[in-house]
Order: C-alpha cells, then sequence, then structure tokens
C-alpha cells in the first residue's frame, strides 16, 4: 500500500507527512546520499553559492531538516570571517550572524543538532533551531536578508502559503531560495528517470530504511509538484521580482529565486 494523499483531508495530510519524516529521520541522510547518488551535496553547495551569505547576516532556511543548508551557510560565512580576520580594516566581524533552522518535526532538527556537534558547529550561537510550520512562521515581517527552502516545499499543504511567508519575513533586497525535485522533459532520460524514482527508489527505502511506504509517498510528490514554470509564476504572483529558475540534471532539480525589493 501506498499512501494515496489525493482523497485525504488536510489535516490528516499534515500528519502524515510528519509520520513519514518522523519515520525517515534517522536513516535521512543516509538515504539522501543513496538516492541522490551524492549529487545532493552539490545541489545545495548550488544553492548557497546563489545566496551569497554574508557575516551579520540573518538567514532563515525552512523546512530545515538536520541543517544541511545551515551548515554550508555558516561554513561559507566563517570562512569569510576567517580571510576577513587577516585584513586589520576589516570592521564587519562585530555584526552577529543568525541562521534559523526552522522545521516541524522536532525528530529532524534533534537529528541537526547532533551533527552540528560532530562538525564542531555546536558552540556556534549563530545556529537557531526552531520548531515552527512553513505556512505560518513566528518570525517577524522583513527581519531576514535571505529565504531558503531546499526539498521541502514539495510536502506542504498550501504552496501559496509559504510563499506569502517568506515574503513577508524578507528584508526588501532579500533573496528567496528553492530547492526542489522538479519535472524532467527530455525524452528517454524521462523514462530512465521513471524507472529510477518509481521502482528503484522504494525498493532502496525498503533495503535501507526498511520502509517502502514513505519513499513511494515521496516519488508520488515530485510527479504533483507543479512544473518549473508555473511554480516561478506562483512566485511571482506572491510578490517577489526578477524570479527565475535554473535546471540541473535535464530538471531532476531546480533553483527557483526571486527578490523581495
Ligand atoms: N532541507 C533539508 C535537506 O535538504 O536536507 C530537509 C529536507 S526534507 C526532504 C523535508 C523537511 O521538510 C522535513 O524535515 C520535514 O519535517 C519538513 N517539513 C514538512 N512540512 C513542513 C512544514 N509545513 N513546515 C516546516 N517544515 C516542514
Amino acid at each position: 500500500t501506498s499512501f494515496g494523499f489525493k482523497n485525504v483531508p488536510e489535516e490528516e495530510k499534515s500528519r502524515l507527512v510528519g509520520n513519514v519524516f518522523s519515520s525517515v529521520s534517522s536513516n535521512y541522510d543516509l538515504m539522501n546520499d543513496f538516492m541522490s547518488v551524492g549529487l545532493h551535496r552539490l545541489w545545495k553547495d548550488r544553492l548557497v553559492s546563489k545566496l551569497n551569505p554574508f557575516p551579520g547576516m540573518k538567514h532563515l532556511d525552512v523546512a530545515g531538516g538536520t541543517g544541511d543548508v545551515a551548515f554550508r551557510v555558516l561554513e561559507t560565512i566563517n570562512s569569510i570571517k576567517r580571510r576577513a580576520l587577516q585584513d586589520p580594516l576589516e570592521d564587519r566581524l562585530i555584526e552577529e550572524t543568525q541562521i534559523y533552522v526552522c522545521d516541524i518535526n522536532p525528530n529532524m532538527l534533534n537529528v541537526g543538532k547532533k551533527r552540528a556537534i560532530q562538525r564542531g558547529l555546536g558552540e556556534d550561537k549563530s545556529l537557531v533551531w526552531v520548531e515552527g510550520d512553513a505556512e505560518a512562521l513566528t518570525f517577524g515581517d522583513n527581519s531576514m536578508d535571505g529565504y531558503t527552502i531546499a526539498f521541502g516545499i514539495r510536502n506542504v499543504t498550501h504552496i501559496e502559503k509559504v510563499l506569502a511567508e517568506a515574503y513577508r519575513v524578507l528584508k526588501r533586497g532579500g533573496r528567496f531560495l528553492c530547492l526542489e525535485l522538479s519535472q524532467v522533459d527530455i525524452p528517454v532520460f524521462k523514462e530512465l528517470y521513471d524507472y529510477y524514482s518509481f521502482s528503484v527508489i522504494p525498493a532502496l527505502g525498503e533495503l535501507v530504511a526498511g520502509d517502502r511506504d514513505s519513499y513511494q509517498y515521496l516519488v508520488e510528490s515530485i510527479r504533483r509538484f507543479p512544473p518549473q514554470e508555473k511554480f516561478a509564476s506562483m512566485i511571482a504572483d506572491a510578490g517577489f521580482e526578477k524570479v527565475e529558475f535554473e535546471n540541473m540534471v535535464g530538471g531532476v532539480v531546480a533553483i527557483h529565486s526571486g527578490l523581495k525589493l
């Protein structure tokens, strides 16, 4: 049995999505590497390079899970700081960086906190872990320089609400960036990709995580997510400007971006 989410009431859908991530949290990072053959690391690097992090920034990573994106943002800022320290005229260092990792699932955040300690980032006060819903953020209006959401928006109940909240919390000039599994539209490659998603991924889920259903659901949710052009127009409808997207691996993933001007 797979998750037939189409006929499920909305509250029930949220609960089921919660279950999926509770069930996968301990295997989550391992499965990411398996399913994307390690590529998710490069995609996240690309996302963060588009963000252009800077010391003193207030950044919000929504659906931040086990911290992958937040760690990259912080490590980029730390390396800028290390370089700047060698410059005696540099005074940007006084500013306090804050990177908020917001996720609806406390299990994912707990795995993230442990990983932060393992990476030597546990003492870093710049990382703030917040349990919360992307559709109803607890952060103030115009409070963030940047907003990222990686492999998160596909699972929410109302995409429009998430985009409206992203727009609300960003400062003027702030950038919205979304990394998401998207639609492949290249003949032959599409057929291969469909086979990989519908046959190989659920089997891998069974084998590695002992959980076929959760991975079956993840695959189905990719196919239901709006195609790149449509999603871009939803971002523009939320008020963002200079909306664009970049496909990677023929659209297996795409990075959408927009500015609040
Ligand atoms: N961004 C991380 C990454 O790329 O490794 C985690 C991605 S994981 C596929 C999706 C995450 O979205 C899960 O941690 C899940 O708990 C979270 N999530 C699902 N619905 C959410 C919501 N409404 N608000 C906040 N987080 C949500």
